[in-house]
């Protein structure tokens, strides 16, 4: 006998955009939650995190992909309003969480304060979306789960967490549910890895499933092949050569300690001296480095063979943790390399390097990562030629550069490649997560190239059946 399945899919963010990843399916009117992220960018979608979200009480459990705050920064909101079940994610995700969640809630509280002291609030007094307690309150949810394994979480739904080598612990999440005949499995790639990183481990090939939701992030560019190693080296010698210093705002989570790997590489294969200092300038950074560490399971082989000197670890390797210190730091002139935050100058410690440093010629800013349009770091990659830092006019003098492609998302190519792995074709394919542009090209691709003719471009608050 068929008995009744009603299973819903629906997209509460990252739909024809980038960021606010939140999907909601229905099992048997049971609500689950895939991801839970903040909308980032423009004020014009930051401005949907104040929307009430709609079944905050109704939801059983979370399942998280990844700890980026666009995937998990909803939370302490989710909690604000009354959520009260498990998030399960994988270990280092919960780890990662702990330090994700608490600055992101202390940046929250850091707008409210300047919003009431520049009086530029239609609230008075402006009040934080969430603030550190909100914070602590959804780390107590977090329900960490073995990965690669089945695990039963309620008479509907088994989860299984699978590698999907974006950053540290991030994973793809697969649902399963009985419909009465041999079940059906939904999977939601979150943000898909390339296998380019030289710290952890690639992307698993997943050969089955019913659903698949899948991310856009770069469904209409394939990343060019550049000798990072080369390129690094060849700025990391032209600096300090002239003794300057070479500043570098990255991402504290991934980004960084890429970086940190490189330049360690480059010192054990002597491109560059070894008496370099490198100052890594977030205690964010430290703190997630030190996570990383800590996660060797998740890391390639090489950081298993127990070296005299960790990859994480450059020779002069100065870990800058209190405020002093980092200011000691803007006012020396010892050259050096600074990684410090947020990646794109959107506040945080790097805009005092930067207000010290872009005056001087011998010194060079060095993007790493992609820059939103509007950010102070897309315009002074752009080249512009003074710039207002903390109210002040700031000339650029130093030398700005760029590396591209250290991104660690998949590319069309990338994308394509792991969707072969499928030895049938899902019988519906969601695009999610993804700018109109990477959508229509992916859409396009999957349709054309592997037949999947069942490709759908998610569309927010649209009710998609999961029964036919
Ligand atoms: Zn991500």
């Amino acid at each position: 006998m068929k008995h009744e399945s009603s299973v819903k899919l629906t997209f509460l963010g990252a739909a024809g955009t980038v960021t606010g990843s939140r999907s909601l399916l229905q099992v048997n009117k049971k609500k689950y939650l895939i991801d839970c992220g903040l909308f980032q960018g423009p004020k014009e979608i930051r401005i949907k995190n104040w929307d009430e979200f709609p079944h905050a009480k109704e939801i059983e459990c979370v399942f998280l992909t990844h700890a980026h705050i666009d995937h998990s920064g909803y939370l302490p909101k989710l909690v604000r309003e009354g959520f009260r079940g498990k998030i399960y994610c994988s270990q280092a995700t919960a780890d990662l969480l702990q330090i994700m969640l608490l600055d992101s809630a202390h940046l929250q509280e850091e707008d409210a304060r300047f919003a009431n002291r520049e009086k530029y609030s239609e609230h008075d007094p402006a009040l934080p979306l969430y603030d550190a307690k909100d914070a602590e309150s959804a780390l107590k949810l977090l329900t960490p789960l073995k990965s690669d394994e089945w695990v039963s979480i309620d008479e509907n739904v088994s989860v299984k967490l699978t590698r999907s080598g974006h950053i540290l612990g991030s994973r793809f999440v697969q649902l399963h549910w009985d419909d009465g005949n041999g079940g059906k499995t939904i999977t939601f790639s979150g943000d898909l890895g390339n296998g380019h990183s030289n710290i952890i481990k690639g992307p698993v090939s997943l050969t089955e499933t019913d659903y698949l939701v899948m991310e856009s992030t770069y469904g209409d560019r394939v990343q060019p092949h550049v000798d990072i190693m080369g390129a690094l080296e060849n700025i990391i010698q032209r600096v300090w050569k002239r003794e300057g210093t070479l500043v570098i705002p990255a991402f504290s989570v991934g980004r960084t300690q890429e970086i940190i790997y490189f330049i360690r590489q480059l010192e054990v294969e002597n491109r560059i001296p070894q008496n370099i200092p490198v100052w890594v300038d977030s205690p964010m950074a430290l703190d997630a480095t030190e996570i990383y560490m800590r996660h060797r399971e998740e890391l390639k082989s090489v950081f298993r063979e127990g070296e005299v000197q960790p990859p994480l670890c450059p020779s002069h390797y100065k870990a800058v943790s209190s405020a002093d210190e980092s200011m000691l730091l803007c006012m020396s002139d010892e050259p050096g390399i600074v990684i410090s935050a947020a990646g794109m100058l959107t506040g945080g410690r790097i805009l005092h390097h930067l207000k010290a440093r872009l005056p001087y010629e011998k010194n060079a800013v060095l993007f790493v990562g992609y820059q939103v349009e509007g950010t102070k770091g897309r315009l002074l990659k752009q080249g512009l030629t003074k710039i207002r830092i903390h109210h002040k006019m700031i000339d650029v003098e130093a030398e700005v550069l760029a590396i591209e492609s250290l991104s660690a998302h998949a590319d069309s190519d990338n994308i394509l490649d792991w969707c072969r792995h499928f030895e049938k074709v899902p019988k519906k394919i969601f695009l999610n997560h993804g700018e109109p542009s990477g959508l229509g090209a992916l859409s396009y691709r999957l349709r054309t190239e592997l037949d999947w003719q069942n490709t759908i471009i998610a569309e927010e608050g649209v009710e998609y059946d999961l029964d036919q």
